[in-house]
């Protein structure tokens, strides 16, 4: 990768869309370069749920684009990408256990790829059968990570409205036994605690969950406020070093403590934005939506308005084409999308990614969407 660097330039490979993490160079090496490393694919807008923090009870957009389930037929478009990228992950704002072409969707990417081309999707885990969980396993998941916002019953349930805290921990168990009972490894399994003022004391508590169901890692998210009510739950701050105010310290201190003793990697995202971030998502990754709509990142496939450090701003729509009408190569690789890369890659991001508390590291924890393109710029910034 260190020759390629060299013989094309980090100017050339951005503008290709080609930066990927060092862990996926060896096998980058033999990907075609016109196409994002990784696929984020909204298998469905709809969800059993009805979490407080979440942006599908407030999206701002036009009439029309209500939830929905992505068809096989539009997922199949994507059939000559699928063995070239490597990651397909299927959830964006929905529960992908609520797509009944799902189990289909994931033998399609490791049929093409010969296996190869990893598949994962975040789960409220409510849907999970025994069934189901069989299947999944048999189907070749790679990934897993299960929602986990509380501790307790009492704190989760009234963050995850409608969801079972023992339910939802009951059947990320039996998850792993079924995976010994087949003798597999995948998919795995991990945690995802989505912080904020109303859940961080239980924060111990689900670690210790997360050891429980030996949980391979434990992810600790931010939350972004969509309404006036959540204005008051993120735990981040708007400047200052990057650690835990010191009234949630503790609790993140004991989660580690909890993680380390277990031999648990402990991955919490930052608690202040990282101004200088250059966007992971967009250099290296896109979403695309049930109805075939081609986006720099999951937050760009919707409107929202977003309440932070005392301010509110609106996060359009933005899309480059329909994988319906065009292929994705075509559209990766679209004057328009390398513009906007180009952009993005070099500082001049537009007014809507500019205060993203995502691409500054606040909301997600980034370890499966890992940033590498900051990095190979910091080596040698195209102007
Ligand atoms: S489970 Fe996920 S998609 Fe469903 S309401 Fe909760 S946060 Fe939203
Ligand atoms: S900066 Fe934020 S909104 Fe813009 S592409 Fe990146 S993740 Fe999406």
């Amino acid at each position: 990768m260190r020759t390629l660097v060299r013989r094309l330039g980090v100017r050339t490979l951005n503008a290709l869309g080609a930066a990927v993490p060092p862990r996926y160079w060896k096998r980058a090496l033999s990907l075609r370069v016109d196409l994002p490393y990784s696929i984020t694919v909204d298998s469905t807008d709809e969800c059993n749920l009805g979490c407080i923090h979440c942006v599908r009870e407030n999206y701002a957009e036009e009439p029309g684009r209500k939830a929905k389930i992505m068809t096989f037929e539009t997922f199949s478009r994507l059939s000559d990408v699928l063995p070239f990228v490597l990651n397909v992950n299927f959830d964006d704002r929905g529960e992908p256990l609520m797509n009944p072409d799902l189990l289909r969707m994931i033998r399609h990417v490791k049929l093409l790829s010969n296996g190869t081309t990893t598949t994962s999707f975040n789960s409220n885990l409510m849907l999970l059968t025994r069934e189901k969980a069989e299947a999944l396993v048999e189907a070749g998941l790679d990934s897993l990570q299960v929602s986990l916002d509380g501790g307790t019953a009492a704190v989760f349930e009234k963050i995850r409205l409608k969801a079972r805290f023992e339910k939802v921990v009951e059947n990320a168990q039996m998850l792993q036994e079924v995976k010994r009972a087949k003798g597999s490894k995948t998919p795995h399994l991990s945690l995802n605690f989505v912080a904020m003022k109303s859940n961080i004391e239980t924060l111990p508590e689900a670690a210790r969950i997360a050891v429980r169901i030996g949980a391979e890692y434990m992810g600790v998210n931010g939350t972004e406020a969509y309404t006036s009510l959540m204005k008051a739950e993120p735990l981040y701050r708007e400047s200052g070093p990057d650690v835990p105010a010191p009234d949630v310290a503790p609790f993140y201190a004991e989660a580690r403590r909890i993680a380390s003793a277990a031999g648990m990697p402990f991955v919490p995202a930052r608690m202040s934005p990282d101004r200088g971030a250059v966007c992971g998502e967009a250099l290296n990754a896109c979403a695309i939506s049930w109805d075939g709509f081609v986006h720099p990142c999951t937050f760009l496939a919707h409107a929202s308005d977003v309440h932070q450090f005392g301010g509110t701003y609106h996060r359009p729509q933005h899309h480059f084409g329909n994988i319906r009408e065009t292929g994705l190569n075509e559209i990766w690789k679209s004057p328009r999308y390398r513009a906007y890369r180009l952009a993005m890659a070099t500082g001049k991001d537009p007014d809507f990614c500019r205060d993203c508390l995502v691409k500054q590291g606040c909301i997600c924890h980034g370890t499966e969407r890992p940033d590498v393109s900051a990095s190979l710029l910091r080596q040698g910034s195209p102007a």
